[in-house]
């Protein structure tokens, strides 16, 4: 390099890093080992796996396996200094005491779904503690009628896959994207197409497991009730880094039905449309019908298309007929009806080409295809 390149270079890198609040990655980096090597007792070889400098090689596939918005995966986000990779819970005290004591801000990831990439993005200089390694999950089903400890760096796709391989009658009230992580959905209160029978995801958490500011661990005993309140449902970044969470699971039938109806403007998809804002909120609480709206333009003129997509907690002619009588406008036939397990509706929801195969691939995020 001559010269006049190391001079611009050596300007463009301390530009880069005199902006306010941006400190220099690889100071952030040495301060971090020191205090995180003292508080853990960590080998050099284990660092190098679970403190990611950005120079790693590791650094650029971790950060971005979670990323869900390509918004924020471009050369101008903003990265972290480190990426911290836990494998046991003191890493992740460790984690939070010496962000604190080293005055970074510290970006709690489980999924990366986060719509604003809030988990993995910040303006000033930050620390991804990516739980991916989190993602045991416990399934208990002689516990009041069935339990589940799960940490949060699991997918929701993965926590209803290890309950279906316990029980088929069995479920647990979430959203239906599979990819989802657990940490970001449960603390921030979760809904899926169960709602109107189960209520919200954060109805089911009966316990948790939480690294506060202090670096405490706590259970729900020692956290006590207000704190227990606001991570199910205050997004728990603000409160701390939840490591796992117990839920309770739901009973299902053994076959439920789900079913497609698609209409255009010269099929009556307005007064559907229209009738469906007044059966929908009131039919019976196992049947969930969502209705997606598009409006192509046809021969010049713009149309209405509505596809109606639905889950019923019970058998094919039951729903049928129960639609004859409240929403006759629908218009729903048996043909348009599949009966199936529980679980394979997840993969039907997903567009899924084979409802057949259940199996562990199909739950993360390689087997779904989705964000
Ligand atoms: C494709 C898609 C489908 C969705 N479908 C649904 C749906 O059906 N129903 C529904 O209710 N929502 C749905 N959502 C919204 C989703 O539930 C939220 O965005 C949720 O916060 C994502 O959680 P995450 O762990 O994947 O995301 P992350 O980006 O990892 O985390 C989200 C937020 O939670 C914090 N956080 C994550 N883990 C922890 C932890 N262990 N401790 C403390 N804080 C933590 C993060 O710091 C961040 O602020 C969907 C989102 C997407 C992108």
């Amino acid at each position: 390099m001559n010269k006049t390149y190391y001079l611009i270079f050596l300007l463009f890198f301390a530009a880069s890093y005199s902006s306010p609040g941006i400190a220099d990655p690889v100071h952030v980096y040495e301060d971090f080992v020191g205090c995180f090597k003292n508080k853990t007792n960590i080998s050099d070889k284990d660092l190098t796996d679970v403190v990611l400098s950005h120079t790693s090689v590791s650094y650029t596939p971790v950060l971005r396996a979670y990323i869900r918005n390509a918004r924020f995966n471009t050369s101008s986000t903003p990265k972290p200094s480190v990426i911290v990779l836990p494998r046991v819970d003191s890493q992740v005290q460790a984690a939070v005491v010496c962000t604190k004591t080293l005055n970074l801000q510290l970006k709690i990831r489980s999924g990366g779904h986060d719509y604003d990439g809030l988990s993995y993005v910040a303006a000033v200089t930050f620390i991804v503690l990516d739980l991916s390694n989190f993602r045991n999950i416990t399934v208990d089903m002689n516990e009041d009628g069935g339990s589940a400890w799960v940490q949060t760096g699991a997918t929701l796709g993965e926590l209803f896959y290890r309950i279906w391989e316990k029980s088929d009658v069995h479920a647990f009230p979430a959203g239906i994207c599979p990819t989802v992580g657990v940490g970001g959905h449960v603390s921030g209160g979760g809904y899926g197409h169960m709602i109107r029978k189960f209520g919200l995801t954060v109805d089911y958490v009966v316990d948790a497991t939480i690294v506060d500011a202090k670096g405490r661990v706590l259970d729900r005993k020692a956290m006590g009730e207000d704190l227990f309140w606001a991570i199910r449902g205050g997004g728990a970044g603000s409160f701390g880094v939840v490591l796992a969470f117990k839920v309770k699971l739901v009973e299902v039938p053994k076959t439920v039905t789900v079913f497609r109806v698609d209409r255009s403007s010269d099929q009556n998809a307005l007064d559907m449309v229209h009738k469906w804002q007044f059966v929908a909120p009131r039919t019976d609480p196992g049947l969930f019908i969502r209705v997606l709206l598009a409006s192509p333009t046809k021969n010049k003129t713009q149309t209405v298309n509505a596809k109606v997509r639905a889950l019923y907690l019970g058998k094919a002619n039951d729903v049928v007929s129960m639609m004859a009588k409240e929403f006759p406008e629908l218009g729903l036939k048996i043909e348009d009806c599949k009966e199936m397990t529980w679980i394979q509706s997840l993969l039907w929801w997903m567009n899924h080409k084979d409802v057949e195969k259940v199996k562990t691939g199909c739950f993360t995020r390689k087997g779904t295809g989705l964000g």
